[in-house]
C-alpha cells in the first residue's frame, strides 16, 4: 500500500449496518433474475474469474457515460473530477471493492438494474439455455454480467451516487431470492458513482491475492479507456 488515504474506502461499521434497516426497502429478484443468477453459478464455476471481466467492463461503461453528459453539462463531473477505477483487497476482512467515478446509479435505478427487470432477451435466451444444457457458446454470447459476482461472494453490497439525486443508497444481497435498498448511513461517501464490495467466499481466497488480481486485471483492461488501481492491504 502506497497511501491508504487514496483510497475511498469506509467500510460500514455494524452501527450502521444496523441502521440500513430504518429506511430498507426489500424487493424480490424477477424470476428471469434468479433463473440466470442460479444459472451462472451452476455453469461457470470453472471459469469464474470471469466476474472481474464483468465489473471493469460495468464501471468502463458507466464512466463512458459520464463522460458523454459531461459534453454537454460542464458541471457533470464536479463532484468526482477524476475518472477511474479502483480496486482495494482487504484480506483481512475477505472483501474486494471495485470503485468507479462513472454515472452512479439511482434508487430507482439500483432497483431496476440490479434485479427487478431483466436484460432484454433474457427469457428467450434461459429457454434456449434449458434445451441445450448450458451451451458455454451461448452464454458467452449473450453476455453474464453483474450477476456473476455470485460466483465469488456470496454477499455483494452495492453503494451507489448519482448526481441526480441528494442522496446515496445501498443495496445488499446474498444471492437468494431478494435483496434490500437503503439510503446510506454514511451520508454522501463517493460523491459520484459506484461501489461494489464482494464479501469473497471461503473457497475463492485467490481473488484477495495481489498477484491473481494483477493478471486478471492485464488481461480484463485491454480495452478500458480509464486508469485501474490496484490497492492490498498490508499482511
Ligand atoms: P449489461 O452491462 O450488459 O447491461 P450487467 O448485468 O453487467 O448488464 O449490468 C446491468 C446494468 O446495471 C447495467 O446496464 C447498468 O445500467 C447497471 N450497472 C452495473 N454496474 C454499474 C456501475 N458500476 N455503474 C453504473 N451502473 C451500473
Ligand atoms: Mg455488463
Amino acid at each position: 500500500v502506497v497511501n491508504e488515504d487514496s483510497v475511498n474506502y469506509q467500510a460500514l461499521t455494524d452501527e450502521e449496518t444496523e441502521k440500513l434497516k430504518a429506511t430498507e426497502e426489500k424487493f424480490e429478484f424477477q424470476t428471469e433474475v434468479s433463473r440466470l443468477m442460479k444459472l451462472i453459478i451452476n455453469s461457470l464455476y470453472k471459469t469464474r474469474e470471469i466476474f472481474l471481466r464483468e465489473l471493469i467492463s460495468n464501471a468502463s461503461d458507466a464512466i463512458d457515460k459520464i463522460r458523454f453528459l459531461a459534453l454537454t453539462d460542464p458541471n457533470a463531473l464536479k463532484a468526482t473530477p477524476n475518472l477511474n477505477i479502483t480496486i482495494l483487497a482487504d484480506k483481512e476482512n475477505r472483501r474486494l471493492v471495485i470503485t468507479d467515478s462513472g454515472v452512479g446509479m439511482t434508487k430507482k435505478q439500483l432497483k431496476e438494474n440490479l434485479g427487478t427487470i431483466a436484460k432484454s432477451g433474457t427469457s428467450e435466451f434461459l429457454d434456449a439455455i434449458d434445451k441445450k444444457n448450458a451451451d458455454m457458446n451461448l452464454i458467452g454470447q449473450f453476455g453474464v454480467g453483474f450477476y456473476s459476482v455470485f460466483l465469488v461472494a456470496d454477499k455483494v453490497t452495492v453503494t451507489s451516487k448519482h448526481n441526480d439525486e441528494d442522496k446515496q443508497y445501498v443495496w445488499v444481497s446474498q444471492a437468494v431470492n431478494d435483496f434490500s435498498i437503503s439510503e446510506d448511513p454514511r451520508g454522501n461517501t463517493l460523491g459520484r458513482g459506484t461501489q461494489i464490495v464482494l464479501h469473497i467466499k471461503e473457497d475463492a481466497s485467490e481473488f484477495l491475492e495481489e498477484k491473481t488480481l494483477n493478471e486478471l486485471i492485464k488481461k480484463y483492461s485491454e480495452f478500458i479507456n480509464f486508469p485501474i488501481y490496484l490497492w492490498s492491504t498490508k499482511e
